[in-house]
């Protein structure tokens, strides 16, 4: 073996370890990076008496590199070199490079806070920017800043784009090996290896595209691209199936198949190879002598699902910085080509990079482990990139829900703490926990598998399909999960067999993933040494477990004849027409979709829906209920009635209406329909207002007669006191007011009231005209001109300290001026108009 090109920078690397920063390391794929830095370390004496942890985002490269290393230092893998994975440890006391996926060690810190006797932890792939590798390095520098100073960090990353991460780390060292690569050629779909592009499969184009490239050049090993294990069966199929193939080697490499054919793929062989992979080849794994990459251009990611509230992986368009490290992996020993199979186009649309998971992700999982950790304040947390404040909330939420954490306090429970032993979603964390409870384990365990990918059963099948699934399923109406079940067991005594299942309406291939689902849920419930029934449980059992495991999607149907339902958390939703859940009154939905109308509402599909007893839930949270009593119109909207409202959590299950609430209530509800004037006061005339007025007017003109105000909410009082001792519009109507207002004042207050901001004015001429008064400024009188005349300047009120506004009329009552000073009027205005005024009114009298 030629040596690698890691070894340029051995020197430098060695040098940064002594001064104890952390290390940003970025190398292309190939360089030597996952295999001999750690051994690096190790033979150098950098690591102690410790072992350095190397970090991988899969499990499979995790396991392979660790049996390279563990054969280039000629020992057995679980001895100097060792590996360990979900569900598998292959390490003893003697391991010195342990190679581990991400979640593995961050489970690891909540039992071991201060990893003991590790020296090192190389964070490798970086780039790829897992949610678990996000917080697996924020907390070991946390770990490094109090605990553990001499923990060492390193970095590792196939892309140099290392920027952010670098002042992350700040003060860390950067080191850039540029490593040895050749030209690769990319080319893109031609639409003549397909009669119709847009309805090949991925697989026949690949094979196409084999036919039309590699297959015609005999130089070097080919690497196609696949999302999963499914797709590559097919295009293993179709490439056997190509004439240019035959006498080629075609191995398919990815992570569910055994370590024997996963090792065949990657060793060197004597015949030319065409490896099928996943993204596993992308840069965890170098397979050498690859000359020629075919790119679907698809990966299997992990995606947060909405309507599950789980993360699932969806088979999705790869960013444009991936299908380059796909098509670097043609020109590590010579130049090379690369054919994407898709058009030019559309290349130039997809995103530069991907997402990192933080923002994509359902944090629930993660936020649990944290929490298990002692992570308790998440504002704090040195994040890389902090998630959304939202996807936060959702997950603590989720979290709550599920009993994680105390509904009430947020503390962390005990049985959050069970939960996070599951290396599962909390939710299923707690339906295989329910499961074991309930003794249907191996129920909880299928239903969490049924509600991972596509439906298995097929919609619309026809109708002779439909009779056939009805016998052979039976008609159940308490649950489309418990249909579904039944369905998995037709299509497992069915062998999975396509026309069989075909006939059934049952999807078989669904149905065979639903199968690999259920093993590894059934795995890992094994490992908590929760106890697996034998028997089918009974439905009651498989409800409740349901029930348990998607609480938080709780809902009520709100009557029989529609299908709208109240959600849990204030949501409103309907329930999905295909449900065969008919008549319950209470149900959970596994699925929820929510919909943003345009005015940003939120509405609710609901579908996977299971009755639900009341009974089981005051049996499994009677803490959570709660009743209390208000009051509400009555159907027709003019009469207040009491209401009594029974909640759990915060959805309601029952009202009852019914009967006189307290007078005060009601006279409040009363009052409300008052102001905002559905109903009438007759007794509450202009006087009443122009009473409230005065009583205003005056608080402010003579503060020291000590009047009580009447402000904007004590007229709200005044309404209620109205309308106090009565139920219906219809009794409000003519209650009266002014014993109310009279009880507002003290006694020989309202003697002070009419004396200095009195109801009418007497003019020196012995006139009575009335004081209109406003929320503020001076009171106005209107008065004919002729009634003026005894009147030379002013009028005043409030023992002269306010001057009326006065509005001088003339005989057709039209005003002639408005002023608080008469004496401009008489020697300026009057002279003017009297003239005109006498020939148009004659009869009255001119001054
Ligand atoms: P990097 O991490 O920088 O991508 P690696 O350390 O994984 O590089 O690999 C360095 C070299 O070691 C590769 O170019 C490859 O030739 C070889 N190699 C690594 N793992 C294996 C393996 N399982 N089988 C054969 N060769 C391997
Ligand atoms: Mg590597």
């Amino acid at each position: 073996m030629s040596r690698l090109p890691i070894y340029d920078i051995e020197l430098e690397l060695i040098r940064a370890w002594g001064r104890g920063h952390p290390i940003v390391l970025s190398a292309p794929t190939g360089s030597g990076k996952s295999t001999q830095v750690p051994q690096m370390l190790l033979d150098h004496g950098l690591l102690g008496d410790g072992r350095v942890l190397v970090l991988q985002p899969r499990r499979l490269a995790a396991r392979m590199l660790a049996s390279r290393v563990a054969r280039e230092r000629g020992g057995e893998v679980g001895a100097e070199v060792g590996y360990q994975i979900r569900m598998e440890n292959r390490s003893g006391p003697a391991t010195r490079i342990l190679y581990l996926t991400e979640g593995i060690l961050l489970r690891r810190l909540v039992s071991d806070p201060t990893l003991q006797g590790v020296s090192a932890i190389l964070f490798d792939e970086f780039h790829e920017r897992h949610v678990y590798g996000d917080l697996t390095l924020a907390r070991a520098i946390l770990l490094r800043a109090a605990d553990r100073p001499d923990l060492r960090v390193a970095v590792m990353s196939a892309t140099l784009d290392t920027g952010p991460l670098v002042d992350y780390l700040s003060p860390c060292e950067s080191i850039e090996s540029c490593g040895r690569v050749f030209p690769v050629d990319i080319r893109y779909l031609d639409r003549s290896w397909a009669r119709s592009p847009a309805q090949s499969s991925v697989w026949d184009l690949a094979a196409a595209a084999f036919e039309a490239g590699p297959g015609r050049n005999p130089d070097g090993d080919t690497l196609v691209f696949m999302p999963g294990a499914y797709e590559i069966r097919r295009t293993v199929e179709a490439l056997r199936a190509t004439p240019s193939a035959r006498g080629l080697e075609v191995l398919p490499l990815h992570g569910e198949l055994p370590a024997a054919a996963q090792d065949a793929a990657v060793a060197p062989s004597s015949r030319r190879k065409i490896i099928v992979a996943t993204n596993i080849a992308e840069t965890s794994l170098t397979i050498e002598g690859v000359r020629h990459v075919i790119d679907s251009g698809l990966a299997r990611v992990a995606d947060f699902d909405p309507h599950r509230g789980i993360n699932t992986l969806h088979v999705r368009k790869i960013s444009r910085a991936a299908a380059d490290q796909r098509a670097g992996r043609a020109g590590r020993t010579a130049p090379g080509e690369c054919i994407r199979l898709w058009p030019e186009r559309e290349h130039r649309e997809r995103p530069m990079q991907e997402t990192p998971e933080i923002h994509r992700l359902d944090l629930a999982e993660a936020l649990l482990t944290l929490r298990c950790g002692g992570v308790e304040d998440l504002s704090t947390f040195p994040w890389l990139d902090p998630p959304a404040p939202k996807s936060l909330e959702r997950a603590e939420s989720v979290l709550r829900d599920l009993g994680a954490l105390d509904p009430k306090s947020g503390r962390l429970t005990d049985l959050g703490r069970r939960m996070q032993t599951f290396p599962l979603h909390p939710r299923y964390a707690r339906m295989l926990l329910a499961g074991a409870e309930f003794d249907c384990t191996h129920e909880a365990a299928l239903i969490a598998a049924l509600t991972q990918g596509r439906d298995i059963l097929i919609r619309n099948p026809g109708k002779d399909a439909e009779d056939r699934r009805r016998d052979a399923l039976g008609e159940p109406d308490h649950s489309d999960l418990a249909l579904r079940l039944r369905a998995y067991s037709e299509a497992a005594r069915h062998r999975f067999r396509a026309d069989p299942c075909r006939d059934l309406g049952i999807h078989a291939n669904t149905a065979r993933e639903v199968r690999q689902w259920l093993d590894y849920f059934l795995r890992i419930a094994r490992a908590q040494k929760l106890p697996i029934n034998e028997l089918p449980a009974p439905d009651s059992a498989v409800q409740r477990c349901i029930l348990v495991g998607f609480i938080d999607q709780l809902a009520r149907r709100l009557d029989g004849g529609t299908l709208r339902c109240d959600v849990i958390h204030r949501r409103r939703g309907s329930l999905d027409r295909d449900s065969i859940v008919r008549d319950a009154p209470l149900l959970v939905a596994s699925e929820i979709r929510e919909i943003q109308d345009s005015r940003g509402d939120v509405t609710v599909r609901l579908a996977l829906a299971t009755a639900i007893e009341e009974a089981w839930l005051q049996d499994l949270f009677p803490e959570e209920f709660a009743e209390d009593t208000s009051v509400a119109f009555d159907e027709s909207g003019k009469r207040v009635v009491a209401e009594t409202r029974r909640r759990f959590r915060d959805l309601v299950l029952a009202r009852k209406t019914g009967g006189n609430p307290s007078p005060d209530a009601a006279a409040e509800l009363l009052a409300d329909a008052v102001l905002d004037g559905r109903f009438p006061l007759k007794q509450w005339t202009d006087a009443v207002d122009q009473w409230i007025h005065r009583l205003n007017a005056l608080r402010r003109w003579m503060p020291e007669l000590q009047l009580p105000s009447l402000t904007e909410s004590d007229r709200r009082f005044v309404v209620a006191q109205v309308c106090h001792g009565c139920y219906s519009a219809k009794e409000i109507r003519d209650r009266p007011v002014w014993p109310v207002l009279h009880a507002w004042l003290q006694p020989g207050q309202q003697a002070l009231l009419d004396r200095f901001a009195p109801e009418r004015l007497t003019l020196p001429g012995g006139k009575r005209v009335k004081l209109r008064y406003q929320a503020d400024g001076p009171p106005h009188i209107a008065a004919r001109i002729q009634d003026l005349y005894p009147v030379a300047r002013s009028l005043h009120v409030a023992q002269n300290r306010v001057r009326v506004v006065i509005e001088v009329l003339a005989p057709n009552h039209r005003p002639v001026q408005v002023t608080d000073d008469l004496s401009g009027f008489w020697t300026e205005t009057y002279p003017g108009v009297k003239k005109e005024m006498q020939r148009r009114y004659p009869r009255h009298e001119w001054r």
